[in-house]
């Protein structure tokens, strides 16, 4: 049988070894014997986001389109929902049912997403699904870095050949880099966008300083309406104001890989399911070439469906906000539920608001890279993101 060299390269132990070192975000590649293939992988060590592009949409993103720009390659956006969401999904669980729908008509073999450990709801436990009930047992966001590739190992040996990911914007990086040498006869990759990721020990310290309840809290999410929305065992819901956000104490919470990102948007998946460019309490679909729709065709009837939308001027707010989150500046609570109910009523909507997010993001990244690691600022950072930060005015 023949040997592959990546198959001789297996990582000593498990997560000894990090080539990104402190960029790293846990990705899980390095578990495995594809460490092999790390320096050109890694989304930290090698940034090549146009060209993997080019490779699996035909093209890169057309940067005179704004759309493009911030969205990345796209066929159709749309905003959807389930017509009967998943109890305890994230949101209505658009990306468990495509999941359990692939398996259950046979298109895939596998699903890679990620269940928790039994005693930690929020500890992340990569897993090769093959039953609809064990994608379901993934479902919900495990807000904290996932090695999801540690798993890739198990499918060459399982010898599946038509696979599903689930993944966020540096595990499907790394993934698209290594994809030719796993075997595969198909693969298909449903992605999420992603931002300021944690370590389990950054995110207990984020639900302790942000939280009421940090102990009930079942899932969170950094909400349209400019609030952080809080689930908790009860069913209740706690609101906090991003304006009112302990920013001083939060600033070194989130993972240096998160704070040195530019792919939020999942540019390489071929269907992508968020949230933040659709109306509130909808999802967010962007079909990025024929495999995303095959895999979108398969739950159409299952979804509401509506045009995306676009409304207000993100630029001030964010030109604002970036020496303030700069500065560590945190607003008093009332003056930040103040603000943050001006903002819902005439700030940006739909499509506006991910620019919003996406600006706001990219600007703080953008000086974080600049400060932390300058050597790295002119191959790290994609053109299209340069282009969105050359739109305003950093600090030194
Ligand atoms: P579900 O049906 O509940 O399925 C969730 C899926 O996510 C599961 O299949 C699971 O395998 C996978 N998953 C869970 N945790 C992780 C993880 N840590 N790494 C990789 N995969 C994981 N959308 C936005 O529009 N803007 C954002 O800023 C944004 N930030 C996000 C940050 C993180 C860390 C994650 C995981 C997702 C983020 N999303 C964001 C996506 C959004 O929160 C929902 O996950 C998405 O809309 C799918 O919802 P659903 O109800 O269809 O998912
Ligand atoms: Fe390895 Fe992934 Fe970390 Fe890069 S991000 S060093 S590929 S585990």
């Amino acid at each position: 049988m023949k040997v592959f060299p990546h198959q001789k390269a297996r990582a000593i132990k498990p997560g000894s070894r990090r080539p990104a070192k402190e960029l790293c975000s846990d990705c899980g590649l390095c578990d495995t014997y594809y460490i092999h293939y790390v320096k050109e992988a890694c989304a930290f060590l090698n940034q090549q986001i146009g060209e993997l592009e080019e490779e699996h949409h035909g093209r890169s993103r057309n940067l005179n389109s704004e759309d493009e720009r911030y969205f990345g390659v796209h066929q159709e956006m749309m905003a959807a929902r389930k017509q009967e969401p998943i109890p305890g999904a994230q949101w209505t669980g658009i990306v468990s049912t495509i999941a359990c729908e692939m398996l259950t008509a046979g298109i895939v073999e596998g699903v890679v997403c990620v269940q928790n450990t039994k005693e930690d709801r929020f500890a992340p436990m990569p897993v090769i699904a093959r039953t609809p009930e064990e994608v379901l047992a993934a479902k919900v966001n495990k807000p904290t870095l996932s090695p999801n590739l540690s798993v890739l190992e198990q499918v060459a040996e399982s010898g599946m050949k038509r696979l599903l990911v689930i993944g966020v914007g540096c595990q499907i990086q790394a993934l698209r880099a290594v994809e030719q040498q796993l075997g595969l006869e198909k693969l298909y990759v449903l992605g999420t966008p992603c931002v300021d990721n944690v370590t389990r020990a950054g995110l207990q310290k984020f639900l302790e300083t942000t939280s009421k309840s940090p102990d009930t809290v079942v899932h969170y999410e950094f909400m349209q309406d400019f609030r952080v929305h809080f689930k908790h065992e009860d069913g209740s819901i706690e609101k906090v104001p991003f304006f009112g956000l302990k920013t001083n104490q939060l600033k070194d919470v989130f993972a240096p890989s998160c704070m040195s990102c530019f792919d939020y948007v999942n540019g390489l998946a071929d269907l992508v399911v968020g949230y933040m460019g659709a109306p509130f309490g909808w999802q967010w679909i962007v079909v990025r070439n024929d495999l995303g729709r095959e895999m979108l065709d398969l739950v159409k009837d299952k979804l509401d469906t509506q045009a995306v939308m676009s409304k207000g001027d993100r630029q001030q707010a964010v030109q604002q906000s970036i020496p303030a989150y700069d500065k560590g500046v945190t607003l008093p609570l009332w003056a930040a539920k103040i603000m943050g109910v001006v903002i819902e009523k005439i700030g940006p909507k739909g499509l506006e608001y991910a620019r919003f997010s996406i600006d706001s993001h990219f600007t703080r990244n953008y000086l974080y890279l600049k400060r932390n690691h300058p050597e790295k600022l002119d191959d790290h950072v994609p053109e299209y993101a340069k282009q969105i930060v050359g739109q305003y005015q950093l600090p030194d």
